[in-house]
């Protein structure tokens, strides 16, 4: 299992721990929230500091509330963090998470990543502000605007997050945050990167505000979504219609309150980043209650749901006094069964979290009490036909007694060594372990556990727990100076259904895995699981490999290069459906992420190999022959930098995957358009294209013997392209390698390992975090766009500093597609940088006049994860980051 973290920290609330589906950590404390990054687990923070000393400094004076609203949140100043949440997958730009914090002082921050992985988070939003802003609150119950409502109406109690909500109309995912305020108040945000607006507000519950001390109930509390469905049925605009329920907790009372929402129909496929506001709306239905606790005045102190549906049912659990409830839900919130697994538990709920199960028809819960005592609860919703029983487990700081084997004696065999293992590894047996570690190292023969939180694994396989130790009598002061707070990993008994849940190991009686896309599972995530397995891990990379390799390309003989058909109306989507969706690429992706884990066995050793792995021409044939087929519209003929990758691509293709028709074909059609309609000089390698197709004719009829061809194709490899030029001395770039473009006078550089166009500004290039390919950035359309409009205005004199792809079109006339060189973009002008980055992102992508959107611009703004191993990429210059 990966080794326990420490941390000099002390979480001052609990459900302090929470894990994105990006594979980060996040924990709680006081003004900081600690993320902890996959890779290298390297600690970074998104520290609420900077905010706290900005906001002491300029927020004016604010007059204390009446007495009957009086909180003492809003005295205490800033406020520390008091609960964090995740946004779902893919609502950052490059298919991150972002991260909600709420304070103790009723804000709620929206924070989102750095400019590299290892920098601190910033604030990006402050809902606070949208709340006092907002102007579409009605007023009918007060004539007019009441200074105290507007007070409470600000102040947010109890927030979370939807998972992402997708629509087939369009390829991003949508997310919604809700936030209960003080009002009795549910407002529900819609948040991407770059959107921020209120959708959507309601009444939680049907009462009038009683405004006295110690008689104050004017919010709801543990807000949880369930996950979204589709609606069916209707009219053809419910295409785009998803239902979900947003579950909470009032006077002892759940209620779930079902929420649509559906995108009004118009052009979705115009901008992959267009996040227009009125395309949005989200309604809220009746709320209907769900369960109770013993009474109004014992709380429900954590809802949460399960991820999926369970034979067809929605999974609700909450915690009241002593006991947990777990509730099945049909889809349209009608209550079909409830049950109660007691656990005697009086103390606070410190973390609560389901996973999957081993079969699809159960799914695991997953709890503890900040006292450090545990339950774990396997259920299976009640019906007639099902034999299997749900069944409850819990530990009081005895140990894992049914299941740790008493007998001294060495075991017998290497699978029973391995059983041993495995049951050792379980989260509860982890931390009862290092109880038992702490009693050790300080001679103590009893001691208090604080639990402040648990989370479970974006993939569900590992729990982890934030916990410290503590000695409970005189020794206190002794190890005062020693405590901290440890994150300690541990597995569960479901751990293998949540591979074949995840669609990564094949699910009995299924003979293959289903293959999640990038955009459900993050590489990342998919790693940083592995390494959590820590020496066990080799065993599970192997069965994934042999899972994955079951996957093959639908055709016998060829990697179902045919028929690929790109939507000239929305080319980003296109080519992000048919490359990043497709299921044997990703299979081929999660194989190329094991590759990065050096030795399985042993993987703390060192987690990444320096070298790129082994590149997958499946996969390279599949990005060649889709690019290719996009059709060119007008704004791609005027675009250097597309026809640029056009040309890279078919030289590619001619002389690296010379042995598939469709590959070569797309290739000759791809240098013909290039000589007729954007006037390149493309003769030397037509004329090569028409050998390889003369060569496959030979293959297909049979009479390749062997001696000729590829004698051949070897002479015709290296030869230096007249279109790609060396930046330092104007040779033509050579073609003999795909990862390395190398002039004739032997300056080398490495080339995008989408495009393979050769990169020459670190600053406009973007890095995959997981296998470290290097590809452009979105940055370089913004240069495109800098230095066509220059060539216009100063006769083509702005672009002279560069010279890369300096191209001749026969007439004596260049046209420069130069990146302006390092002295018109010096890094001392972030101002100018901020301006190109903003004229990228008008919309999200370069357009022309016409509306249309450049091929160069589809491709790399529609294709935002690594396309050979799925991770995330990470820009390598500010700029990047502010498109
Ligand atoms: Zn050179
Ligand atoms: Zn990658």
């Amino acid at each position: 299992m990966y080794r326990d973290l420490r941390l000099r920290l002390f979480p001052n609330h609990p459900n302090a721990l929470s894990w994105s589906r990006d594979g980060q950590l996040c924990v709680i404390a006081s003004e900081t929230a600690q993320l902890l990054v996959p890779n290298n687990l390297k600690p970074h923070h998104a520290s609420l500091r900077t905010h706290l000393l900005h906001s002491i400094q300029t927020s004016p004076e604010v007059a204390p509330a009446d007495a009957e609203v009086y909180s003492i949140g809003d005295e205490q100043g800033p406020g520390y963090a008091r609960a964090a949440a995740w946004s779902p997958l893919g609502v950052s730009e490059f298919r991150r998470c972002i991260l909600g914090i709420l304070t103790t002082n009723h804000q709620v921050k929206v924070f989102v990543p750095g400019w590299d992985p290892w920098s601190d988070w910033v604030i990006r939003y402050d809902l606070t502000k949208y709340l006092i802003e907002y102007s579409g609150w009605d007023n009918d119950e007060l004539n007019k605007e009441d200074e105290t409502t507007a007070r409470m109406r600000v102040r947010t109690r109890s927030f979370s997050w939807s998972s992402a909500v997708t629509f087939p109309a369009s390829r991003r995912a949508e997310s919604l945050l809700a936030v209960a305020n003080d009002n009795l108040q549910i407002v529900l945000f819609r948040i991407t990167h770059d959107h921020c607006s209120i959708a959507e507000f309601f009444k939680g519950v049907d009462l009038r505000i009683v405004r006295k001390v110690g008689l104050r109930e004017t919010w709801v509390s543990c807000l949880a979504w369930s996950p979204w469905k589709r609606v069916r049925g209707g009219d053809e605009g419910d295409n785009n219609k998803s239902k979900a329920f947003l579950a909470y907790g009032f006077r002892g009372k759940v209620y779930i309150c079902p929420i649509t929402v559906s995108l009004e129909s118009g052009d979705y496929s115009r901008s992959p980043r267009d996040h227009d506001p009125s395309r949005l709306s989200a309604v809220a239905g009746n709320r209907l209650v769900v369960g109770n606790s013993m009474s109004d005045v014992h709380l429900v102190s954590a809802i949460t749901w399960a991820e999926e549906e369970i034979s067809g049912y929605l999974i609700l659990a909450y915690v009241i006094p002593r006991s947990v409830m777990v509730v099945a839900i049909n889809s349209d919130g009608g209550v079909m069964s409830t049950r109660e697994f007691v656990n005697g538990f009086v103390d606070h709920i410190a973390g609560f979290c389901f996973t999957p199960s081993t079969s699809p028809s159960r799914v695991m819960l997953h709890l503890a009490s900040s006292n450090g005592r545990t339950q774990i609860i396997d259920y299976t919703p009640t019906s007639g036909h099902m034999s299997e029983k749900s069944t409850s487990h819990i530990t009081e700081g005895a140990g894992d007694e049914q299941d740790v084997p008493m007998s001294d004696a060495p075991p017998g065999s290497r699978e029973e060594e391995e059983e041993l293992r495995a049951i050792a590894s379980r989260w509860t047996n982890v931390l009862e372990e290092r109880k038992q570690d702490y009693m050790a190292e300080h001679d103590l023969s009893t001691c208090t556990s604080r639990v402040y939180g648990i989370a479970a694994s974006p993939m569900g396989g590992i729990i982890a727990v934030a916990c410290s130790f503590h000695p409970n009598d005189s020794l206190q002061y002794i190890t005062a100076s020693k405590e901290m707070t440890k994150i300690v990993f541990g597995t569960h008994h479901g751990w293998e259904g949540a591979w074949q849940r995840r669609g990564l190991l094949a699910e009995p009686p299924s003979d293959e895995p289903r293959v999640p896309t990038p955009a459900e599972i993050s590489s990342e995530a998919f790693l940083f699981e592995i390494e959590c397995f820590g020496g066990r891990s080799a065993g599970i990379v192997d069965r994934i490999r042999k899972s994955l390799d079951k996957v093959h390309f639908q055709d016998s003989n060829g990697w179902d290069l045919e028929n690929i058909s790109i939507d000239g109306a929305g080319v980003h989507a296109s080519l992000a459906s048919n490359l990043l969706a497709k299921r044997e690429l990703n299979a081929l992706r999660y194989k190329c992420c094991l590759q990065t884990l050096s030795d399985p066995a042993n993987p703390r050793l060192s987690l990444l190999i320096n070298a790129p792995p082994k590149e997958y021409p499946e996969i390279i044939a599949h990005t060649i022959c889709n690019i290719l087929s996009v059709p060119r519209n007008s704004a791609t003929e005027k675009s250097n930098l597309s026809i640029r990758i056009i040309y890279s691509l078919a030289c590619i293709g001619i002389l690296g995957l010379y042995n598939f028709r469709q590959v070569v074909e797309l290739a000759r059609k791809a240098f013909l358009w290039l000589s007729t309609r954007a006037k390149v000089d493309v003769r030397t390698e037509l004329d090569i294209s028409d050998r390889r197709i003369s060569d496959l004719d030979v293959m297909e009829r049979g009479e390749d013997d062997g001696s000729g061809l590829q004698e051949i194709r070897d002479r015709d490899k290296g030869f230096a392209s007249r279109l790609e030029k060396c930046a330092l001395c104007d040779q033509g770039m050579t073609w003999s390698d795909l990862r390395v473009a190398e002039c004739s006078l032997g300056h080398r550089v490495s080339r995008c390992t989408l495009t393979f166009l050769p990169m020459k500004d670190y600053k406009l290039t973007k890095e995959c975090m997981v296998c470290k390919r290097t590809v452009l950035s979105e940055a370089i359309l913004a240069h495109e766009v800098e230095n066509n409009g220059m060539n216009k205005n100063g006769g083509g004199g702005g672009g002279g500093l560069g010279d890369e792809g300096m191209m001749d079109d026969g007439g004596g006339n260049t046209t420069s597609t130069s990146k302006a060189g390092a002295a018109s973009a010096s890094p001392s002008s972030p101002s100018r940088r901020r301006g190109a980055a903003a004229a990228a992102s008008q919309g999200g992508v370069v357009v022309d006049r016409g509306g249309e959107s450049t091929l160069a611009a589809s491709i790399l703004t529609g294709l935002d994860v690594c396309v050979h191993c799925g991770g995330r990429y990470w820009a390598k210059s500010e700029g990047g980051s502010l498109v």
